[in-house]
Order: structure tokens, then sequence, then C-alpha cells
């Protein structure tokens, strides 16, 4: 029997040990974190959930061809059924609250020129309707269950395809721009980070135009448990808070060094993030032209994580709310006028009965920062500074939390790199208009490949599942293996 070894049980590694093990290749995943998931997690805290992970899952609706990763992988079972939201992000105010259905109904449009820009966005997000990630076999692969993307689905993405690059070259808040209300502008920068292109900002807000995108039961943590348990039920193994500390070549094999032993398998693949792994994974950090551009052009997508644990019922508050502060909240060196809040009161089991819990993300490049406090020992401190000056502004606008905080927890990029190694502890590669993303390659040597979310688009979970995929099949037809999908 042939053999693999997977370094992380991250969306992507999981992804590509169930097809593998599946496939009749005998796959061990090492993974350094005490549970699957990867920077998708979440966990407890006195009884409160921390959703630290998705937010929306993008082929959770069944006509998505993505959704078949999910079900194939056993990401979506019966256990974790998906509640997509609507609407999807409510602005909170000063002057009161306007919702953002799916269908973009709600938005307060008065005047020719926010008719125009809504006219365009619709525009846009018609020309995105048909707009799928493709999921097909690669040429010349035996496949057990095979998927093909036909000519027409093809054709049917032409239209965005023709739209991609007037999106390319502006950011999503250039995009926003065209809006003259400011409430809407505010409420559009929830979609994604407003300096990334607006073709993220399109593709993202088509995915929830066209019914997909939502929150499956129990969250992240659930949905990796589900991906593990399948691929141990396939025969897989997985050795949890076991870091791989080098990969090297002994022979003609790759094998990988642990803290207490020497790893061998017909093939090694690395889904810990890339751009980490080419400067500490190898006994010499690469240095092939990728890797090398990787280093100097990869730029990544960086938050802080704030959770809050709330001794109050929160219910009649939005699910996704995009709060506008009466006062700026500065946190790690930068201004938020703008915050995203989750409130996951509606959620079960996340908070004690009639408690809630709310989480938020600030993003912005904030590695250095916390690196140097943590350099001259100002880390803890400013981490509750951050924390506490979080809560007065949002009890601002939502009283009932202020004198009710039961529980607080925090993560910096420092967080996301002690925990799951990522560069500069990111979660994606940043993509702002006018930028290559630079990728590693899936087939590196021969027995040796990459997978995960740097391997591919920008883009969250699905990317690195795609990646998975990808890297199971390329593995599958070089070792002359048989691919079973499902
Ligand atoms: C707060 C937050 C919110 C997000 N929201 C969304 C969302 O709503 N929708 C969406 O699509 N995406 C979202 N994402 C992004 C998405 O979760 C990630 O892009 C995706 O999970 C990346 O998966 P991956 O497998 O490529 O990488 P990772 O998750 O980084 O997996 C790599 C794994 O390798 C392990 N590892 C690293 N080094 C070693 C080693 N030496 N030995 C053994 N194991 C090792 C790590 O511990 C980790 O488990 C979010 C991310 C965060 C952090």
């Amino acid at each position: 029997m042939r053999t693999a070894i997977i370094i992380g049980a991250g969306i992507s590694g999981l992804t590509a040990a169930v097809y593998l093990q599946r496939s009749g290749i005998q796959t061990l995943v090492l993974e350094k974190a005490a549970g699957p998931g990867g920077v998708s997690t979440s966990w407890k805290r006195k009884g409160y959930t921390f959703e630290g992970g998705i937010h929306w899952l993008i082929g959770a609706k069944k006509e998505i061809p993505l959704h078949q990763v999910w079900l194939e992988t056993g990401a979506l079972q019966e256990n974790n059924p998906v509640h997509f939201k609507d609407p999807i992000y409510t602005l909170v105010d000063e002057k009161g609250t306007m919702p953002m259905f799916r269908d973009l109904h709600g938005l307060e449009i008065t005047g020719f020129r926010d008719r125009l820009a809504l006219w365009r966005l619709r525009f846009h997000l018609a020309c995105f309707k048909h707009f799928h990630q493709p999921i097909g076999d690669l040429r010349g692969l035996k496949v057990r269950y095979p998927k093909s993307f036909s000519v027409w689905e093809y054709v049917k993405m032409l239209s965005a395809v023709l739209v991609t690059p007037f999106l390319m070259a502006q950011s999503a808040r250039a995009y926003a721009g065209w809006f003259k209300n400011p409430r809407i502008r505010a409420l559009l920068a929830a979609v994604v980070e407003p300096d990334i292109n607006a073709l993220s900002f399109i593709y993202t807000l088509g995915t929830f135009n066209v019914g997909d995108s939502g929150y499956p039961k129990g969250g992240s943590l659930h949905m990796a448990q589900n991906m593990a348990s399948t691929f141990l039920n396939c025969g897989g193994i997985i050795r949890y808070q076991t870091p791989a500390e080098k990969i090297f070549l002994e022979g003609k094999q790759w094998s990988v060094r642990t803290k207490n032993e020497v790893l061998t398998a017909d093939v090694v693949i690395v889904s810990a993030d890339a751009r980490s792994a080419i400067d500490t994974l190898f006994e010499e950090p690469l240095q092939d032209g990728w890797a090398k551009k990787m280093r100097s052009g990869l730029r990544t997508t960086q938050c802080m994580f704030l959770g809050v644990g709330v001794r109050a019922d929160l219910s009649s508050w939005p699910r996704s709310m995009q709060i506008v502060l009466p006062r700026q909240l500065k946190a790690a060196g930068r201004t938020y006028k703008t915050i995203v809040v989750n409130n996951y009161v509606t959620e079960e089991g996340y908070a004690p009965e009639g408690c809630s819990v709310i989480t938020c993300l600030l993003h912005g490049p904030t590695y250095a920062y916390w690196k140097s406090a943590k350099e001259d020992g100002s880390y803890a401190a400013k981490k509750n500074k951050v924390m506490a000056d979080f809560i007065e502004a949002i009890s601002e606008m939502i009283p009932e939390i202020k004198n009710a905080v039961a529980v607080t927890d925090m993560a910096t990029p420092l967080t996301y790199e002690r925990y799951c190694s990522t560069f500069e502890g990111s979660y994606m590669t940043d993509w702002p208009p006018f930028r290559r993303l630079y990728h590693a390659p899936v087939r590196y040597r021969e027995g040796l490949y990459f997978t995960g979310q740097r391997t591919a688009y920008s883009g969250g979970l699905p990317p690195a599942a795609q990646s998975g995929r990808t890297t199971a099949q390329t593995v599958c037809k070089d070792l002359g293996e048989e691919f079973v999908g499902a």
C-alpha cells in the first residue's frame, strides 16, 4: 500500500487526507495543535463559545459545485445544517439601523447617484451569478466518480470574466464610493476588507446574492471535527501535538522529522502555511524562483480577534452588525471607526441561558506591533487595553454589554503564529488592486507537494478545500492510483 504524510490538519490538509485515504493511500496527518481545523476553529471559555473562524461558508448551497467537496469530505453532514442568514449585515449607527438583505433590499436609496450605483452593483452581481470555482478532474487521472465542468458552465461564466479587469483595478472601498449615502458605503465595507480588490467584494457579495454562503451549526470546530472523523473512519491516522520539525530527502524518499522520530512515506504534503514553510520546514530555506517571489511579493491578511461573553440577552440586536462607533477605537496603533460585530445569541449552546456572545475582527497589519510588545514585555497590558477600549466603545452602541461582561478573549497575529505557524500570524493572502498573488506549486519535487490557501487564489475556505482536492488528485495521478472521491 502506498503511504502519505500530511503536515497540518487545517481544512486543506484534512481535505487532501480524506481523498487520499479513500483512494487507498495510507495517510498519516501530523498536526502541531491539539485539535483539527487550523485557523478555522472555535473554542470555549467559561461556558461561552468563541467562533474564531467561519463567518460564511461558500459552497453551503447544494447547487454550488464546491458543495460536493464539503459533502465528500464530511465537512457538512446532517449534524451541522447550514443557516443562511438574511439580512446579511445590518448597519448600526446613531441614526438607527439599516439592513442589507441578500437581494440588496433594505438599502436606503435616495437620489439619482445612489440609484445608478445600485444599478451598477446589481449589474456586476448578475455578471457573477453563474461564477463558481469549477470542481473537475485532472486530465489523465483515473477517477472512480468523475466530475466535469461542462463547456456550457464555462460559457455562463464569461460575463464575470469580461468585467473582472475593471473590478480588479479598484479597491472595494473605491467601488462602494460610487454610493453617495455614507451609511450605504459604511454597510458595504462589512462584506470584505475595504482595501482588497473589488473583484473579491463582488464575488463574495455574489455568493450571498445567489443564496449561498451560510453558517453551519456548531461552526468551525464542529465542521473540522466532522472532517477529521470522516478521515479516521476511512482508516487514516492523525497525530495531534506532533509538529513536523524538518522535511528532508533521505536517499530518494522524503522524510519528516518530529521531536521523537523520523517518518518516511511515498509522498509528503505540506499543508502548513507555505510562506512559513519555505523558511522554516526545510534544512535550508528554499531558494527556488517561486519561493523568492513569495518572500518578496506576498502580503498577508492579519486580524485581531475579540470575543466577549455577555450576561445579557442580546436577541433584540441583529446577527451581523456593521457598527459605526461614535468615537474612533484605537487598537495596536490603528484606528477603527466602523467595526463588524457578530452576535451569536441565536446559536444553540454558544452561551448559558439568557446570555450571549459577540465577536469582532479588527483587520490590519499589526504583527510587528504585537511582536515588539512581546519583546518589551507590554503584550498582556496592551491586549487588556484593546479589550477594555473595545468594550467601552461597543457599550455606547449596545448598552446591555456595559456591566454584563462575563468573559473575554483576544487573539493577535502572534496567537495565530503560535498555534498555527502562519506567516505573520495571517489567515489569508491579501489581494489589493493591481497586485499579483504568489503561489507555491502543488508538486514541488517528486514525492513532495504543497497544498493549502497559499497554493491557490486568495479566499479562505474554498481555496483551502479546492487545493486539498487538487493536491490529492495530483498525488493519485503521480502514483498511478485511482482517485476515489465519494
Ligand atoms: C478569524 C477568521 C475568520 C475567517 N473567516 C472566514 C470565513 O468566514 N470564510 C472563509 O472562507 N474563510 C475564513 N477564514 C479563512 C480560512 O479559515 C482560512 O483561509 C483557511 O482555513 C486556511 O486553511 P489552510 O488549511 O490552508 O491553512 P491552516 O488553517 O493554516 O492549516 C495549516 C495547519 O498546519 C498546522 N501546522 C503548521 N505548521 C505545522 C508543523 N510544523 N507541523 C504540524 N502541523 C503544522 C497548523 O497548526 C494548521 O492546523 C477566516 C480565518 C480567520 C482566522
